[in-house]
């Protein structure tokens, strides 16, 4: 009888990347980001540290670090941010130590964070970073999630409007753009940038010694 079971995959160890969506508040980001997290079981979120009040039902330690402006200050100046910004009147910032162990493990890290922040990233790490802007598909779409969302105060929402054409302006600077007028097809296209910045052959640290064996064995 003829085996039809498919050869097994050799393992080719591979680098993780760092994985940027940005957007203005509002577009659906942070949606396609648990969307994500919740089917692929080899990215992980980075949780930033923010000087920000936490929303009703946000968790400490999951949605972000809450702390103090010198608390944030601390961290900043010792170096334990791997980028930080100042949003909103807020400072937000990426603990560096968690993404290091993962990118080193293989491990792949989403970011929720804005243009300042994929800046610095890529600056820092050019070759690790993937980044993707979210654009709402028309600023009444945009408006209306604001206000539905209900969480923050007219005024907050008035002034993310305006810093949503800020933000907006920096959509060159990444190197995908989705149009998320529709979330199953928003998720379906993060998902398969994804899969195919994985398969890049530069993150593939093991290819060369895999193909070395391989040319041996021929
Ligand atoms: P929010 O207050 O709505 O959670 O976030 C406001 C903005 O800050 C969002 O655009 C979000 O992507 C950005 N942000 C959140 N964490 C970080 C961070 O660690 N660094 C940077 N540069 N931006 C962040």
């Amino acid at each position: 009888m003829t085996d039809t079971k498919p050869a097994a995959r050799p393992a080719i160890a591979r680098r993780g990347l760092l994985y940027i969506l940005s957007s203005p508040s509002g577009a659906g980001k942070t949606t396609l980001a648990r969307r994500l997290l919740a089917e692929d079981p080899n990215i992980t979120m980075s949780v930033s540290v923010t000087t920000r009040k936490p929303r009703p039902g946000e968790i400490d330690g999951k949605d972000y670090v809450f702390v103090d402006h010198a608390s944030f200050e601390g961290m900043r100046d010792e170096g334990a941010l791997l980028e930080w910004a100042r949003v909103f009147d807020n400072y937000y910032g990426t603990p560096a130590a968690p993404v290091a162990a993962a990118i080193e493990a293989g491990k792949d890290v989403l970011f929720d964070i804005d243009w300042q922040g994929a800046q610095q990233l890529s600056e820092k790490m050019p070759g690790d970073v993937v980044r993707v802007f979210v654009m709402p598909p028309s600023g009444r779409v945009l408006e209306e999630r604001l206000r539905t969302r209900a969480q923050d105060p007219p005024d907050v929402v008035a002034r993310r409007m305006a810093e949503a054409a800020g933000e907006i302006s920096h959509w060159p600077e990444y190197d995908y753009v989705i149009v998320n007028a529709d979330v199953e097809e928003s998720v379906r296209s993060v998902s398969a940038i994804l899969a195919a910045e994985r398969l890049k052959r530069g993150r593939l640290l093991g290819l060369s010694s895999f193909v070395r064996d391989m040319q041996n064995s021929l």
